[in-house]
């Protein structure tokens, strides 16, 4: 942008270390610095996010820290990479159980853990512990347990149903599996139309993904398969769904702090939640923005589990030894 028609109020720079795919950040950035004048270098970090920042210590450029799933920004705040922020908009704009208590991290979008299956099925409510019930035996396809899709569910649900309770259900999943718990979550959508399985838990942005690739896709087949359902907690008394984050902190050491504030406060504006739905098919964080039709459509809107994702998080650990010790991926 020239500097004459930069805004009169044009104001510095910000760096932005993130792990997400440009196509679907550069849109928010360009809208940010249109509106504010602040120019934003960014770092597109693949792997190692959290090493690279300690690495720099305290001459690290980095101002905003942002990357998905709740361990990975959990891993931010544990390894002393990011700093507390108080800020009236992002605490208003964000439910209290989608940050952090101290402003060390903030969710700027979510992702819903939800059922796919057979679209010709007759399905009610589903709860995720009717996963493991025997009636779906040889009928259930999902990813491996160790993936952090699955560990962070797994975490939630020993959050709400006990250690206990939960190594049954995961032996319970274990006994219905139609196939190995391996591959990605669209794979579960592709083995539907295969007839390989009947049910499975994915992510809810792969839904949209697949039911807008072009026709004869497929991509398209497998997204036209399916029927999506959001499922509940049989002891979650709200009746919430299961989600995960994307996020961002403000990094210990960022040189332009009051810029980095400024841009977490743009990330959660009606303006560029309602990109985030356009971009990647995730939900708003910020309520009463729209959602992607497509999202809308087939899988509506969604009642976010209250359980604080933090409390979640804590049996992080919990869970991946239970996912080990049933044997889940084995
Ligand atoms: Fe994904």
């Amino acid at each position: 942008m020239a500097a004459s028609v930069m805004p009169a109020f044009a104001q510095g720079e910000v760096t932005l270390y993130t792990t997400r795919e440009a196509g679907l950040v550069q849109p928010l950035l360009t809208a940010f610095t249109a509106t504010t004048g602040t120019k934003v270098n960014t770092v597109f970090v693949k792997d190692g996010l959290l090493e690279r920042v300690k690495a720099e210590g305290a001459r690290s450029p980095a101002d905003v820290l942002m990357t998905v799933d709740i361990g990975n920004l959990m891993d931010l705040v544990e390894g002393g990479v990011t700093q507390p922020v108080k800020s009236a908009g992002l605490n208003s704009a964000i439910p209290a159980n989608l940050r952090g208590a101290d402003g060390q991290w903030f969710a700027l979008s979510l992702r819903a853990r939800v059922l796919y299956a057979d679209k010709d099925l007759k399905l009610g409510a589903f709860r995720y512990e009717d996963l493991a019930d025997p009636k779906w035996k040889g009928k259930v396809c999902i990813r491996a347990g160790q993936h952090p899709y699955n560990t962070a569910l797994v975490a939630s649900m020993i959050a709400h149903d006990g250690e206990a309770k939960t190594e049954q259900w995961l032996q319970g999943v274990k006994a219905n599996l139609a196939r190995k718990a391996t591959g990605g979550d669209r794979d579960v959508a592709r083995d539907i139309l295969g007839g390989i399985c009947d049910v499975g838990l994915a992510n809810s942005y792969y839904v949209g993904q697949m039911k807008s690739a072009k026709e004869g896709t497929d991509a398209r087949k497998w997204g036209d398969a399916i029927q999506v359902v959001r499922p509940t907690f049989a002891n979650g008394k709200s009746g919430g769904t299961h989600v995960n984050i994307s996020g961002a902190s403000v990094a210990k050491n960022a040189p332009n702090r009051d810029n980095a504030v400024k841009l977490l406060e743009f990330l959660v504006s009606e303006s560029a939640q309602a990109l985030y739905a356009d971009a990647n098919y995730e939900y708003p964080v910020r309520k009463g923005v729209a959602l992607d039709p497509i999202i809308g459509k087939t899988i509506g809107e969604l009642k976010v589990d209250p359980l604080p994702l933090t409390e979640i998080a804590k049996h992080r650990k919990q869970a991946s030894v239970l996912i080990d010790k049933v044997g889940f991926d084995k």
